[in-house]
């Protein structure tokens, strides 16, 4: 039977909420063409990935273990997926669009001689191949490109479909693997990461973002408290990040973060198009700003027109008696 194969993206061993989302839709499409759904696990390990991941369908899990693969590097990633490809002969092999896979995404297509449809919103299958949407442009222009091909590679922006738990018996199967130091051109010495333990933006549920309307410590402690209440995770526009007053990797928008939580607060946000482009998939989107024309309000489904700093300290006590209830 004909296999559409869904790579299973892992971070601190766990899986990342995007590739279900992507795992999901691609359950529905096999089933609605008469296809197997299988996924990929390529980790250094697995046992505990795949027993969570049978509850999201896939009728196949497909694994590669290796020490190799305890970060990500393109070398050994790119011989695991070529080879998975050879052995299980999808027609489609579908990513989350993440940092890795967008790294990733030209090497194997090139490798394979494959078409690759990157950073979609919607997928289908056609008859010879694949057809998406593609937001170009910060978002502003939806395009719809399609590929004809034995072969489609596609990554799907997090937040275009819902992760859907379907408990299978999957069956499982072990590829094996093994790479040379000499395959290892480039090694990892250290991985230096600026945002520490903090809860990670792309895959965050809540995410409390800060503006330029956030002007100084005081502001910035009441997006800490409301991010800390709500179990969030803390994002910014461009303006704060730029200044230094946030990481950049903190930066949501087209030259940040796509985020896509369920809920996304903005706080002192005026709501760019390049802002948007990284945030407009949330949702539910509440904005507070002092001025009733910011842009933001356009697409927030709740919004607040007061100063910040007036509205966020009462806010912030009702959420955490809201909480203790
Ligand atoms: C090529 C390019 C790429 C870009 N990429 C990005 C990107 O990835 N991400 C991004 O964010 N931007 C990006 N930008 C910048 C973007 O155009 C905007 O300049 C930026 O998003 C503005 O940030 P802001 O909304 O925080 O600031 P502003 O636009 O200055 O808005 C501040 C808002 O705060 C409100 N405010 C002020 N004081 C208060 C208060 N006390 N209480 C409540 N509200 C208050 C104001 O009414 C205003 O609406 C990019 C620009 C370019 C040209």
């Amino acid at each position: 039977m004909s296999t559409i194969l869904t790579y299973i993206s892992i971070n601190d061993g766990k899986i990342k909420r995007s590739s279900l989302e992507v795992l999901s839709r691609c359950n529905e499409l096999a089933e609605k063409q008469g296809l197997e759904s299988s996924a990929l696990v390529v980790s250094d390990s697995v046992s505990g990935v795949v027993e969570e991941l049978k509850k999201y369908g896939p009728a196949m899990i497909y694994t590669i273990e290796n020490p190799v693969f305890k970060n990500h590097l393109n070398a050994p990633l790119l011989k695991a997926l070529a080879l998975s490809i050879e052995t299980i002969k999808p027609r489609l092999l579908a990513f989350s669009s993440t940092e890795s896979s967008k790294d990733i995404l030209g090497a194997l297509a090139a490798n394979r001689g494959a078409a690759a449809l990157a950073d979609v919103s919607e997928f289908e299958l056609t008859d010879s191949g694949a057809k998406a949407k593609r937001p170009v442009m910060a978002s502003k222009v939806i395009s719809s490109v399609e590929a004809r091909d034995s072969l489609v590679l596609v990554t799907v922006r997090s937040g275009s479909y819902t992760a859907v738990e379907n408990p299978v018996n999957s069956n499982i199967e072990s590829i094996p693997f093994r790479i040379d130091d000499a395959d290892l051109k480039i090694n990892l010495k250290e991985i230096i990461s600026a945002t520490g333990d903090k809860i990670d933006l792309s895959e965050a549920e809540t995410v409390v973002a800060a503006g330029r309307g956030v002007k100084d410590e005081e502001g910035r402690k009441l997006i800490n408290e409301l991010a800390s209440v709500l179990g969030g995770a803390i994002g910014a526009s461009r303006a704060l990040t730029e200044s230094g007053v946030y990481d950049p990797s903190l930066q949501i928008g087209q030259t940040g973060k796509v985020i896509s939580p369920q809920l996304y607060i903005g706080i002192g946000i005026s709501g760019a198009i390049q802002h948007v482009a990284g945030m407009a998939n949330s949702k539910v989107i509440v904005a507070i700003n002092k001025d009733p024309d910011a842009p933001i309000f356009d697409i927030a489904d709740y919004g607040i027109v007061g100063d910040l700093y007036k509205v966020l300290p009462p806010f912030i006590d009702e959420l955490k008696k809201v909480k203790q209830n």
